[in-house]
């Protein structure tokens, strides 16, 4: 048995009742209903995935099998900036177009940040869930989607719109600077939204303004967003992106060590990949995607818009000669492309007999701009680097997919379905990065201290059942880019809330997770 905390595993028993573990020790004299015999087997807390995209995921598929078939028992909601709530009435349509295929596939019945958790609730899912309010989202229903600076009357409907979800049951804020239209928003704004995080201990998420030539300068905008507002800041899939910026990890992570000694508590996530997962309109430059998606696809039919475009995204792929082989086609929605799916963007020009630019500019009006990209771009160094470090928590960056149904027709990046088994089984047991004790930290206690989940993340009497019984010889991820749809192996059975929702090959489909309410709420 491992407990979670990064001490050594030992010998022992678990004993659950109801929801709960009622004891952890030799428990030889103990009758039980059901026994589970985990001899030669590894029991460990249920693994938390701190950042997911499994908004909608879960309302298609409450199965949640890629991440609960790698021992995963609650995923963090909401990230990058997208949460698929506060929906306004009148910008309901316009915010279910951030959501691509899916966002039309489900049935949209909610409006406010707490109908949305009903309605997830009502459903029921697998795994326990987190959710985070997306400041993208919020910025929308209030600004719309226009590259303009908030007014005080903006600044005091976003925090208006914050506090409500926060109220509903959102566990922070999340940015996605990147992304449109959070990036929009300028570092007072964020401080100014992110203040009414400070009063209910709220955590501020941020998938920051730059992962390559400004990462530095990012890093700092996210500490200083917590100095100024008051507030925990969570680092979202932390890296270092493209050649030029290969080694920068290990400034960064002197930053965020440097900043906690300051006061401000600094967190962060990464993903055991060197290769990152993306919506394939990121090609495009931000002026371009100022507006939401038909004025978007408007410019990129536009003669002479489209000309001007075609020379920025050459003109910017020339600095990084190679990039349209090291760029994936992951996931798109129509029939006429899904053989394109997991190609790279040379070989699909190649085929097309045009160039790469114009195939990005092509297959994102054909797509409708829901169209994604894998792009290998960071280095094993800086991978090991953030993995290793004694903060790192794990996020798969990913929605919970199936290998059938609508979520099975996509083609995404393997940590979908390889995230927590590639911890344990390449960096932990094959590569000795870090112990198991120390890799099963990283997934439990550390995430669920970092969430103040008070009652998960260890095997410890009174806590939540949330459990994971592994064979720690053979867990692996088996999941590739060319062949993604494949679940990690070696995980035998995941308890949920008590419930055995995972027995070895079989789903049990019993929906024992809950979502998880905020600390004091
Ligand atoms: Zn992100």
């Amino acid at each position: 048995m491992i407990d979670g905390t990064g001490e050594h595993g030992r010998p022992a028993d678990v004993a659950i009742e109801g929801g709960n573990i009622a004891a952890v020790g030799d428990l030889d004299g103990w009758r039980a209903e059901t026994v589970l015999r985990a001899t030669g087997l590894t029991v460990a807390p249920g693994f938390i995935d701190m950042h997911t995209h499994s908004d909608l995921a879960l309302l298609l598929n409450p199965r949640a099998e890629s991440k609960l078939r790698q021992g995963v028992t609650t995923e963090v909601i909401g990230q990058c900036g997208y949460s698929p709530a506060p929906a306004p009435a009148g910008r309901r349509e316009a915010i279910r177009s951030h959501f691509g295929a899916w966002g039309q596939e489900v049935t949209w019945t909610w409006g406010s940040f707490g109908d949305y958790v009903s309605a997830l609730r009502e459903n029921g899912t697998s795994v326990n869930v987190v959710p985070v309010v997306g400041h993208s989202i919020v910025r929308a229903g209030v600004m719309g989607e226009d590259n303009r600076s908030a007014s005080e009357t903006d600044l005091a409907q976003l925090r208006e719109a914050v506090a409500q979800a926060l109220s509903e049951g959102a566990f922070g804020l999340s940015t996605g600077l990147i992304y449109a239209p959070g990036m929009f928003a300028d570092t007072d704004e964020l401080v100014a939204v992110a203040e009414t995080l400070s009063p209910v201990g709220g955590i501020y998420f941020s998938h920051i303004r730059s992962e390559n030539t400004a990462l530095h300068e990012a890093i700092y905008e996210a500490i200083e967003i917590g100095r100024r507002a008051g507030v925990r800041v969570h680092i979202s899939h932390l890296k270092a992106e493209g050649r030029a910026n290969w080694g920068q990890t290990e400034r960064v992570l002197a930053a965020i060590d440097k900043a906690r000694t300051e006061g401000v508590d600094v967190g962060f996530d990464v993903y055991p990949y060197d290769a990152w997962n993306t919506s394939l309109a990121q090609l495009l430059p931000a002026w371009a995607r100022v507006g939401g998606a038909a004025e978007i696809i408007g410019r990129l039919t536009d003669g002479e818009t489209r000309a001007r475009l075609l020379a920025e995204i050459a003109a910017e792929a020339e600095a990084d000669p190679g990039r349209w082989g090291r760029r994936l086609l992951s996931s798109v929605t129509t029939d006429a492309n899904r053989p394109l799916q997991g190609q790279t963007l040379a070989a699909i020009a190649e085929e097309r007999g045009c160039s790469a630019p114009e195939v990005v500019l092509d297959l994102l009006v054909e797509e409708r701009l829901d169209a994604g990209m894998v792009g290998f771009a960071m280095c094993e160094d800086d991978v090991r680097r953030v993995l290793s470090h004694p903060l790192a928590t794990i996020g798969s960056d990913s929605a919970s997919q199936a290998p059938y149904g609508i979520l099975g027709e996509s083609h995404p990046h393997p940590r979908t379905y390889g995230t927590f088994a590639r911890v344990l089984g390449h960096y932990a047991r094959d590569e000795q990065l870090f112990s198991l004790e120390e890799g099963v930290a990283k997934m439990t206690s550390r995430a669920a201290d970092r969430l103040g989940l008070s009652d998960r993340g260890r095997l410890v009497p009174g806590a939540a059942a949330d459990i994971v019984v592994f064979d720690a010889d053979t867990v692996s991820d088996a999941a590739t880019y060319e062949n993604p749809h494949q679940y990690a192996r070696g995980i035998r059975w995941v308890i949920v809330n008590g419930v055995v929702e995972l027995d070895g090959e079989h789903h049990q489909d019993r929906r024992p997770g809950q979502v998880l309410p905020p600390p004091g709420q």
